[in-house]
Order: structure tokens, then C-alpha cells, then sequence
């Protein structure tokens, strides 16, 4: 692997707890003299494309030792020992090119809650188990495992001896973070000065890493087939249009007069709402998207993190404001399928304060999930 920590960027003191890790891979002799076992797996969990992978192919990098990558999915067989089977080759490569990092993705997938079959998973998950317990330290194969559903992991995975090393890989969570990946990715491209890179950065509030990377890259791609290679702020708002909307922009499609008056006032009904509850509005278009949404409203995240009962019931409110506005215009009775996707992010966002949160009606402060899940409170 030619990644380096300097590839990734954030996590910061991350990085300084894997250096110690690379460490020891590079100096067993002087742990092993200390006494001190090199851990057997580190588990890294978080969000998908916040740079799990991208850690992994550091740590081998800046270890200069052999890396190989496999998913929990590629071990998901319907027959027995199948998955087992290739367990034990897997190790048996990593044996014979220690030192090594094994990587692997999803191992969520090698659990048996997702439903495939129970007895096969089983054997996978024992065969690496005792794969993983046959290591002594110093023999130099780490093995390092990434989820986005660290809830779904089988319990025999985290125990004490295998991945008891766990690392939260989050989202980017102020501005100057976002702006450190934005400065990789935007190293070899131009800009014309209608573009900052830190607005840019205050926008993209939420976003992933890989988020990120892709619409720069898309934006990229337009000033290419523009034949100026210098990117404009309307080049990345596009770009982002496009990840945002899971389609391009259909800036010809036919549309009826009166859908387009439709759609006009179902944003603005967020835009609206969105504004009295004094959120930062970036962008209203009543442009369609090549995935069917009709337009879209896109708000600045005022923040990450936590949320009260009343700005959570402030953006269920703004979801709904989309279908209530279609109602002052046409009436209740000829209203759209347009609020689908509204309805939807608003029924998870009650679901959860109710379930989760205890911010329903009743004062007890429970979580159904617990109770649904048959623990006993
Ligand atoms: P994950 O394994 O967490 O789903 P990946 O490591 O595969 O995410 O990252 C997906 C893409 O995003 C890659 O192209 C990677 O280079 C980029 N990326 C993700 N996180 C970072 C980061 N912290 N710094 C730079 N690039 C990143």
C-alpha cells in the first residue's frame, strides 16, 4: 500500500493511537522484550466513506507490510465450511507474508443476525475466531475489521483477545475539518474566483469524506467537458445537485404549467418553514432530478451532534411543510405523491424520538427498542 496518514485527512487523534500500533508492527523485538502483545484485530466503525478503508491502507503504508483487503460478504456461502474454508486460506496467505494487515470490510456480514444461514456463519465466524487465537504476539499479522453496523456485530467478535481494539471513524464535524479534505482533493485542480473553498466547506455540513471527494471530482469532470478545466461555484453546486438528487438535473424535461407552480410552492413551503425556524437556506430548485424528485430545498446544517425536542420538532415541520403548502395551492384533495420521500425522513424522525429518545407523550424515559429487542430493563 503507497497510502500514508497524510492521505487522511481529520482524524487526528486516531492517527496518533494507530502510530502506536504501527509501531509495534515495526519493532515487535522491543515490545515482545517489554513484555507488551501486539493487539490482534482493531475494529473501526462508523459511517460509510468517512475512511475506514483509507486507514487500513495507511496503517500497511506507513508500516511498509503487506495489505490485504476482503469483505464479510465474500464469506457469506449458504454451505457449510465453504466460508470457513476460505477463513483458513485467508490467514494462511497472511502467515506467509507477515508482516501483514488483513483487512476486513463489512464484517458485520459474517454475523448471523442478517438472516442467511445461521450454522454456516457460525462455522465462519469460529474458523477466524481461532484463527485469530492461534496468533502469538510478534508474528506480525494484524487484522483490522470495518463496519458501518457496529450494533449488528456478532458479541464473540468484540470479546477480549480479538477486536478489542475499537476506533470511532466519524463524520467531519466543524468546517476546518471538511476544509482539510477538501485541500486533498482540490490540490491539482483550478478555480475561478467565484468559487471559496470554505463556503464550500460550511455547506457541505453532513457530508462524508467520499461525499466530498465525488462532487469535487464531478465538478471536476464538467470543467473538463466544458474545455476550460477551471472549476465555478455553479460547476459544484451541480456536481453536488447530482450526488444529492442520486440523478442529473433534467433542465429540458417537460413538465405541465401547473406542476411546476406545484413544485414551486411545496420548496417554498420548506424554504419558508425552514427560514422562520431560522435555518440557513443554500439553495431552492424547482429543477428536477433525473431519480424523480421533483425539486429540492437545501438547508446549511446548523450543527452535528445534539439535538433538542424542539429543533427536531422544528424539522418535522419543515418536512411536512412541503405537502402543506401543495394543499393551500390545489387543496387536500389534489395533493401529490411528491412528499413520499418528506413523509418518509419525518416518520423515522418521530419514530425515533418516540422509540429512542423518550420524547413521546408518556414522560417515562424508555427505549422501546430495548424492550422490543426482549432485554430486560
Ligand atoms: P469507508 O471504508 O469508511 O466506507 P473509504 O475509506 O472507502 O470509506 O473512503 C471512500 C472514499 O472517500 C475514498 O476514495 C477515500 O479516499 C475518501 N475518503 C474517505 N475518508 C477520507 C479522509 N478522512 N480523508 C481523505 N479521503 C477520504
Amino acid at each position: 500500500s503507497s497510502v500514508k496518514f497524510s492521505d487522511v485527512a481529520g482524524h487526528t487523534e486516531l492517527k496518533k493511537d494507530l502510530m502506536q500500533i504501527i509501531d509495534f508492527l515495526k519493532n515487535p523485538k522491543i515490545y515482545k522484550k517489554a513484555g507488551a502483545k501486539l493487539p490482534k484485530g482493531i475494529l473501526l466503525y462508523g459511517p460509510p466513506g468517512t475512511g475506514k478503508t483509507l486507514l487500513a491502507k495507511a496503517i500497511a503504508g506507513e508500516a511498509s507490510v503487506n495489505f490485504r483487503a476482503v469483505s464479510g460478504s465474500d464469506f457469506d456461502e449458504k454451505f457449510v465450511g465453504v466460508g470457513a474454508g476460505r477463513i483458513r486460506e485467508l490467514f494462511k496467505w497472511a502467515r506467509k507474508n507477515s508482516p501483514c494487515i488483513l483487512f476486513i470490510d463489512e464484517i458485520d456480514a459474517l454475523g448471523g443476525k442478517r438472516g442467511g444461514n445461521i450454522s454456516a456463519d457460525r462455522q465462519t465466524i469460529n474458523a477466524l475466531l481461532s484463527e485469530m487465537d492461534g496468533f502469538t504476539a510478534g508474528n506480525g499479522v494484524l487484522v483490522v475489521a470495518a463496519t458501518n453496523r457496529l450494533q449488528d456485530l456478532d458479541p464473540a467478535l468484540t470479546r477480549p483477545g480479538r477486536f478489542d481494539n475499537r476506533f470511532a471513524v466519524p463524520l467531519p464535524s466543524t468546517s476546518k475539518e471538511r476544509r482539510e479534505i477538501i485541500d486533498i482533493y482540490t490540490k491539482d485542480k483550478n478555480f475561478d474566483e467565484s468559487v471559496d473553498l470554505d463556503v464550500f466547506a460550511k455547506e457541505m455540513v453532513g457530508a462524508s469524506p467520499a461525499v466530498i471527494e465525488a462532487v469535487i471530482n464531478e465538478a471536476a469532470i464538467l470543467s473538463a467537458a466544458d474545455g476550460s478545466c477551471i472549476i465555478t461555484k455553479a460547476m459544484l453546486d451541480e456536481a453536488y445537485f447530482k450526488q444529492l438528487m442520486e440523478g442529473h438535473s433534467k433542465k429540458d424535461a417537460e413538465r405541465q404549467q401547473d406542476e411546476i407552480k406545484l413544485t414551486a410552492y411545496h420548496e417554498a413551503g420548506h424554504a419558508l418553514l425552514g427560514f422562520l425556524f431560522g435555518d440557513e437556506i443554500t439553495k431552492v430548485s424547482i429543477v428536477p432530478s433525473t431519480s424523480g424528485a421533483g425539486g429540492v430545498t437545501m438547508f446549511n446544517q446548523k450543527k452535528m451532534g445534539l439535538y433538542s425536542k424542539q429543533e427536531l420538532e422544528q424539522q418535522v415541520m419543515t418536512l411536512y411543510a412541503g405537502r402543506l403548502a401543495e394543499e393551500v395551492l390545489v387543496g387536500p384533495d389534489n395533493v401529490t405523491t411528491g412528499a413520499s420521500n418528506d413523509i418518509e425522513r419525518a416518520s423515522e424522525l418521530l419514530y425515533d424520538m418516540v422509540v429512542s429518545y423518550g420524547m413521546g407523550k408518556e414522560d417515562a424515559l424508555i427505549s422501546y427498542s430495548v424492550i422490543q429487542a426482549g432485554k430486560s430493563v
